[in-house]
């Protein structure tokens, strides 16, 4: 079959090398892609947001699925888009509907799901511009640390975690009032402090059954030890060697059961990946976030561990034949280390050439931000490359990693050489 892949990152590498390893795929279209993809599938210049161009080359190339990576066009409402469109309604878009998506576009959506299911979560309320005075009263009835969220999607930057109860009630000011966060702050939502270590867990749902995928940990911050400015992230590694078998059943009874059964109930139309942000408080497991699509990096350690066939899993989920298949996981450890530009997350220089690819063994380097200039790949983003490596155990693979970045090399490339140290 012909498939579409949105997107352009180290998760949409990852997602593209997977599915080209299936006879199912005969043409894999990347949208927009980046130099890794150009090398294995084939770019095409669109935005995954420009959705009539989209439909344009879908029809004209006769592609036969649309696989969605990053969020945007999920709460932007493609799914929909090729549902209720006569000539679009047979080609199975894999991501939830636009009602599914609110579950990562909005926090406040996403806190009533998790409370009218019962699913472990922090408490919390929720206030406008109008309750600002309320939301104030609100945060004296809590403890520090305070935290305020933006209702709205604000690239990673929209939570704030204060420890001075006089800076959150100004921050709360700021973002209903003075608009901090823009129209994703005219909403936001204050919840109690949960105390533990986070983790990722990555569900493949068809809107009936589901497949629970390999967890994951990555790693937000800059600098090491995980300290500094937020990123979208550093490494990752899978499995989390603290969600043992004890954990991820509670997970799956206390999270992943009930976050599926109120999707049914709410008729919320979803097919494709829930990721659910995890913090493990104590022994028992508390959601943070959903997110709608898989996360990055963390998809480069997640997917990698899949022994079974992608696109077939995909068919399955369209068809709603998911309980039909069998997920099959390789026991090896994967980690990854993100390589990125000097300066990222603030200001940065890109068109930096990358050498020493080809010198690479034993690891796999999934581009995120670069792209193809004359007969180099060179930088064109933040995060530039993730090498992934697998290994008996997290460790074995980190090292690998890191014995393969020694003979990579773009100007200003800097990186963390903790990934795991938590562990
Ligand atoms: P991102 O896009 O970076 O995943 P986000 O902006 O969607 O994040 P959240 O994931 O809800 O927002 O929160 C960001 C981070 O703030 C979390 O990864 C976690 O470290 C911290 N955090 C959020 N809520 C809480 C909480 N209730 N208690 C403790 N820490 C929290």
């Amino acid at each position: 079959m012909n498939i579409l892949l949105l997107g352009s990152g180290g998760r949409e590498h990852a997602l593209a090398w997977k599915m080209l390893q299936s006879p199912l795929c005969n043409t894999l279209f990347v949208a927009p892609g980046n130099a890794g993809t150009a090398t294995i599938a084939q770019n095409i210049n669109i935005s995954p947001l420009d959705f009539e161009a989209i439909k344009s080359f879908v029809l004209e190339q006769a592609v036969n699925m649309v696989v969605v990576g990053p969020e945007d066009p999920l709460v932007k409402g493609i799914y929909d888009f090729f549902k209720n469109d006569a000539a679009l309604a047979a080609i199975p878009v894999i991501g939830p509907s636009q009602h599914g998506a609110e579950l990562e576009g909005s926090k406040e959506f996403a806190k009533k799901f998790l409370v009218k299911n019962n699913i472990p979560t922090a408490a919390y309320d929720s206030f406008t511009k109008e309750t600002v005075e309320q939301g104030c009263a609100f945060l004296e009835t809590l403890q520090a640390p305070y935290v305020l969220k933006a209702d709205g999607l604000a690239a990673g930057k929209g939570v704030l975690i204060l420890q001075d109860l006089a800076e959150a009630q100004q921050e709360l000011r700021n973002m209903l009032v003075g608009e901090k966060f823009g129209q994703a702050s005219t909403k936001v939502v204050i919840e109690e402090f949960l105390d533990g270590i986070e983790l990722s867990c990555f569900v493949l749902t068809d809107g009936k059954s589901y497949k629970v995928l390999p967890t994951a940990k990555d790693y937000k911050r800059i600098g090491e030890g995980d300290k500094g400015l937020n990123t979208g992230g550093m490494g990752a590694v899978s499995p989390v060697p603290f969600a043992d078998d004890a954990f991820m059943q509670k997970v799956e009874e206390r999270v992943v059961k009930p976050t599926i059964q109120g999707l049914i109930n709410d008729n919320i139309d979803y097919k494709g990946f829930v990721f659910i942000g995890l913090i493990k408080v104590g022994d028992d497991p508390f959601v943070i976030e959903y997110n709608v699509r898989m996360g990055d990096p963390e998809t480069e350690v997640v997917i990698p561990r899949l022994q079974s066939d992608l696109v077939e899993l995909f068919i399955a989920v369209a068809n709603q034949k998911l309980d039909e298949t069998v997920l099959s996981v390789n026991p090896k450890s994967a980690a990854t280390v993100m390589l990125v530009s000097g300066g990222y997350p603030e200001d940065y220089e890109k068109g930096k050439v990358i050498t020493g690819l080809n010198k690479v063994e034993g690891s796999i380097v999934f581009h995120a931000g670069t792209s193809v200039s004359g007969d180099d790949a060179v930088s064109a983003g933040g995060r530039v490359l993730a090498v992934t490596s697998y290994g008996h155990d997290y460790k074995e693979a980190i090292k690998k990693s890191y014995q393969n970045i020694a003979l990579l090399h773009f100007d200003k490339m800097y990186f963390r050489t903790d990934i795991g140290f938590d562990l």
